[in-house]
């Protein structure tokens, strides 16, 4: 792919890195690509971070034919390491199709990806716990109001340092069993990272927010009983010995860090198993002790551990409101091989 690049005349002083919070600064240059039916993809360039000329009718603010991704580059001294872009492709070429969108295939995200975090190498981040959060997203541009498919797109990637996504730290939180909103149902849109998934969840969010909890766990949007994700994580069970997390049947965004966490665990001899768990279940596990750790997968957290769970007035307290031990042995283990500190038997970084 030939890039074109335009150069910021002014570069931004880079932000305190014991304080960047998520998503708050964006480094100096952005990627930007155009499609249309037909030239394809075109006019890939790496220009100045800036505001996107649209048109007010592009297709995109009004039917909401939008996706993108979430990963991740992390310094090791000289160093940079992007944590299995190919997954994100893969995922992205799924939500696109979905959408009916244009397809970015997996060789042109990832030079992409690897393009932009080269030229803006000096912002990944050194200090520990942080990195350099990638959002690749494609959106229709094309300018008409009437619903079809677009026949044009933009693909871009901005890029932001950031800390830690819970300024507690690697801390149990409080999850709120809604029982009142869905985020997917099989045959819907839930296994697309798509933007219209993340405006119909704000409200439990809200909600949850307002009861004092930090996320939400959702429950599958038919039977209403089946636990799903937590938030916008995956989410793991451990009860007995057994480590359950729902399966991919449509409904569940199929996470890059449940994937790696799956295959981890698999080969530290534990029985996972991708299987419905029923919620009244699982708060009698919790009840009677069964329930031993719980915690969410996820690339901006990592590993978040579960402390309580509130499920129709029903309160329940996990592992003493405590990070568990496979919890905190899984979180070494995938950040040390993402910082590049640990061996990757994998071949995960790139
Ligand atoms: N579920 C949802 C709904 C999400 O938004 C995310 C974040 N992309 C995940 C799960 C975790 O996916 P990943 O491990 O690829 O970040």
């Amino acid at each position: 792919m030939d890039i074109k690049i335009t150069r910021a005349k002014q570069l931004k002083n880079k932000p305190d890195e014991s304080n960047l919070g998520f998503g708050h600064y964006f480094t100096d240059h952005m990627f930007v690509m155009d499609y249309t039916v037909e030239q394809g993809w075109h006019n890939a360039q790496i220009v100045p971070y800036g505001p996107i000329p649209m048109d007010p009718a592009s297709m995109v603010l009004h039917y909401a034919q939008e996706t993108f991704e979430g990963l991740k580059a992390y310094r090791n001294h000289d160093q940079i390491l992007i944590f299995r872009p190919e997954m994100n492709a893969k995922r992205m070429i799924a939500s696109n199709e979905r959408l009916c969108m244009a397809e970015v295939s997996e060789e042109l995200f990832v030079e992409a990806v690897e393009a932009i975090v080269d030229y803006e190498k000096d912002w990944v981040p050194s200090a520990e716990g942080t990195s350099l959060y990638i959002r690749p997203f494609c959106f229709a541009t094309e300018a008409g109001v009437g619903v079809h498919p677009a026949r044009a797109y933009k693909f871009i990637i901005i890029l932001s340092p950031v800390g830690a996504y819970y300024p507690e730290g690697v801390n149990p939180v409080k999850i709120f069993v809604e029982d009142e909103y869905v985020r997917a149902v099989v045959g819907g849109t839930g296994f697309a990272k798509c933007g219209g998934n993340y405006a119909a969840s704000i409200a439990a969010q809200v909600k949850a927010e307002k009861m004092g909890y930090t996320q939400v766990l959702w429950l599958d949007g038919v039977h209403r009983k089946y636990v799903e994700e937590v938030g916008t994580m995956n989410a793991m069970f451990v009860i007995d010995d057994e480590i359950v997390t729902a399966p991919l049947e449509g409904s569940v965004l199929p996470g890059v860090t449940r994937d790696s966490c799956i295959q981890i665990l698999k080969d530290w001899g534990y029985t996972i198993s991708e299987r419905h768990l029923d919620i009244d279940d699982l708060m009698e596990y919790a009840k009677n002790g069964r329930l031993k750790e719980a915690f969410g997968t996820g690339t901006a957290a990592v590993i978040s551990p579960i402390g309580e769970l509130s499920y129709k007035g029903n309160v329940q307290i996990i592992n003493d409101f405590k990070t568990g031990e496979l919890t905190c042995k899984l979180y070494d283990e995938l950040t040390g091989i993402q910082w590049g500190t640990k061996a990757d038997p994998y071949g995960w970084v790139k």
